[in-house]
């Protein structure tokens, strides 16, 4: 905790469908769903247009189509979120070198060697002019917390979206904690606010007055005196200069313990998922996996094995994943599981793209699954095995011709654009950019030959702004 409020939590709103929005005129305005398309995938980032109808990340994807069926549904493509996010985070690094980048769209800045003592005014315009900057310069909104904490600072930064910043002067925090949730603090899940809602603590200024022993009683050593040093505002954490990854890992917190081993399964197949993606589109490999469990009573363990040969394959991790799983006791409850892969090396991926396709199918029918958003009946979030096939033999098409929604493609004659949908033998494009006015659509054969995958589009600044009403 710092004298004064030097530390900004950084967070680019809804950052995956901006990104979308801005390079596919055609999605401004609309309800834009990024995920996994097909089976049962699940909504990575929902446009605030699309989280009006209800749609939130990691809600089922056949669940969003469901509550917004017109939404476009498009596959994630990391190159143009890696390349945002680059341009972003080379922006905060501007505004002071101690940057934490926590994730793709998330960072910390300590501004003290920026700004040794500065008064809540000075951080704001500092905030506000870096806000300013990554919006010139990306087309792209974050919004910033700011206070004497990493906790005060986070919490504020999802209060202010979208678009906004809200800095908490020193000395303010636990006045501006009081009112709150119990569940605003990091760690509090549903679990723990009923366990304190039922000593009739519901509010952070509640559990503050509780006392830290009452809340050691109650929560146990670790977690309650964390809590309670929260709930004041009190934090020390650093911000730390990240090195070059050592390893490469997801998470997942539940609401409440888990003893299921057939849910515990299916979070860790989630979360391989997301490991072996970042893998992927970072080019990386690695020769240790690692479990990581949270016991209900907050003890962490972790286990992990070596492979011979360093892997980016989700399944490779995920058959040692299980197996570690597989020997832990759960009988208990877990409240959080996590996987990891480390001892990490670049590796040049022969294909990104191919790396990239959310569950594609085995080969031969490829060509045929129906991804078209513009045709809600085509929706389903069903298996690829339901779609009716052609008959061996009826499709000329090379098996391995797949597109995806919004990839990224090029046409000899209409030049660049994006698939809009593919299916039975189709694929429907729309040839529009980050700054030409909204597109035309055109379906091709899913083999026409002068249809092939392109790179991301870029969004240069001092071109028509990407919000230009004309552009709708
Ligand atoms: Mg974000």
């Amino acid at each position: 905790m710092r004298a004064r409020p030097v530390i900004l939590h950084l967070d680019l709103d809804a950052f995956f469908t901006a990104v979308e929005q801005l390079h596919k005129p055609s999605l401004r305005g609309k309800p834009v769903v990024v995920g996994g398309v097909r089976g049962r995938g699940v909504v990575s980032t929902a446009s605030y247009e699309a989280r009006a109808f209800g749609i939130r990340s990691a809600m089922a994807t056949s669940e969003a189509r469901r509550r917004c069926p017109n939404a476009a549904f498009l596959s994630p493509r990391f190159p143009a979120y890696r390349d945002a996010s680059a341009a972003v985070m080379e922006l905060v690094r501007a505004v002071t070198p101690l940057v934490e980048q926590v994730s793709i769209d998330e960072a910390y800045l300590d501004l003290t060697p920026a700004l040794p003592s500065p008064g809540v005014d000075e951080v704001e315009e500092t905030a506000e002019r870096l806000r300013a900057r990554i919006h010139d310069a990306t087309g792209l909104t974050a919004s910033i917390g700011g206070g004497t904490s990493k906790l005060v600072a986070k919490i504020h930064s999802d209060l202010a979206k979208p678009d906004g910043l809200l800095v908490v002067p020193a000395g303010e925090e636990a006045q501006r904690l009081a009112p709150m949730s119990v569940r605003a603090i990091p760690g509090v899940g549903p679990a723990t606010a009923a366990r304190l809602s039922a000593y009739g603590v519901t509010t952070v200024g509640r559990l503050a007055e509780l006392g830290v022993d009452e809340c050691v009683a109650l929560l146990g050593k670790a977690h309650g005196t964390q809590l309670h040093a929260f709930a004041l505002g009190a934090d020390d954490r650093e911000v730390v200069i990240e090195r070059a990854a050592k390893s490469v890992s997801a998470e997942t917190t539940f609401d409440t313990d888990v003893t299921d081993r057939v849910r515990l399964g299916a979070h860790l197949r989630a979360l391989t998922e997301r490991v072996g993606e970042r893998l992927r589109t970072d080019g990386l490999s690695g020769r240790t996996v690692v479990l990581k469990a949270r016991r209900h009573d907050f003890s962490t363990v972790t286990r992990s094995v070596t492979l011979d040969q360093p892997t980016d394959d989700t399944a490779v991790v995920l058959r040692q994943a299980e197996r570690l799983l597989a020997a832990l006791d759960v009988s208990d409850g877990l409240r959080l599981v996590g996987v990891g892969v480390s001892g990490l090396s670049l590796y040049t991926q022969p294909d990104l793209l191919d790396g990239l396709l959310d569950d594609s199918l085995p080969a031969p029918q490829a060509p045929s699954r129906v991804d078209d958003f513009a045709r809600p009946d085509a929706g389903g979030g069903d298996g690829g095995s339901a779609e009716p096939l052609p008959a061996a033999g009826d499709e000329p098409e090379p098996a391995t011709v797949s597109w995806r929604p919004g990839q990224d493609v090029e046409h000899t004659e209409h030049g660049r654009g994006w698939v809009q949908g593919s299916g039975v033998g189709r694929v429907t494009v729309r040839f529009e950019g980050p700054h030409t006015e909204v597109g035309r659509v055109r379906t091709f054969a899913v083999d026409d030959p002068d249809l092939t995958a392109a790179d991301p589009p870029t969004w240069q600044p001092g071109d028509a702004p990407p919000d230009d009403p004309a552009a709708r």
